[in-house]
């Protein structure tokens, strides 16, 4: 069986399956519209499924994939604002009350960063969207020696990038004055399984 026959063997098992015992839940869900709590900024990595490292369920989770989880800052230039845009559905329209930034291990937008091919032409596009989080590259290799020492630094403190960067939307500022939204940063370790929290305290990751 070819890839995209698997796929839809597996609609086929979801559709006689999880569908049609959550039918009602879903119904609901189409009627009366999302209203998820928390919203995740994820990597694009077929590993790290936000929804199955959470064991959450349709409606559950407002997820943003990009590569290497990445939130840019709020500018005015430019057009094109895939990752603004979610979070500005996210927060103003859906008001969601937790903003989660989801890095993990291995990842392959902040190894790039790391091997600082922004010079191939081929990667183009993953060099300007990771030079968001050039900065954490610079202490990577000031502090660390090894190619593997220096991307997991930089995974850490890419989130820690991205969730600075969040506090420059106005309305997610607005809203965390309030007490109406929460920030947080977690890693998760592909190989392991295990979830890292930023402690805002102290700044350094503990296990959940
Ligand atoms: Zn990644």
């Amino acid at each position: 069986m070819n890839i995209i026959d698997q796929l839809i063997a597996g609609y086929h098992r979801f559709r006689d399956g999880y569908y049609k015992e959550n039918r009602e839940r879903l119904v609901e869900l189409a009627h009366s519209g999302q209203s998820p709590k928390v919203g995740v900024i994820a990597c694009c990595d077929s590993r790290v499924d936000p929804a199955v490292i959470t064991d959450s369920t349709t409606g559950d989770l407002f997820v943003i994939r990009n590569v290497a989880n990445l939130v840019p800052p709020c500018e005015g230039e430019g057009v094109w604002h895939g990752t603004s845009a979610a979070l500005e559905f996210a927060v103003c329209g859906l008001e969601v009350e937790h903003l989660i930034v989801l890095g993990h291990s291995q990842c392959g937008g902040i190894r790039s960063l790391i091997e600082n091919q922004e010079t191939q032409q081929e990667n183009k596009f993953i060099a300007s969207w990771m030079s968001i989080a050039s900065e954490a590259r610079e202490r990577a290799y000031k502090d660390f020696h090894t190619v593997d020492q220096q991307a997991q630094a930089c995974e850490l403190d890419a989130i820690q990038i991205s969730l600075r960067n969040l506090k420059t939307f106005p309305w997610i500022l607005d809203r965390m004055q309030q007490n109406k939204l929460q920030l947080h940063g977690w890693h998760y370790n592909i190989v392991s399984g295990d979830l890292l929290r930023l402690d805002p305290d102290t700044g350094n990751f503990v296990p959940l």
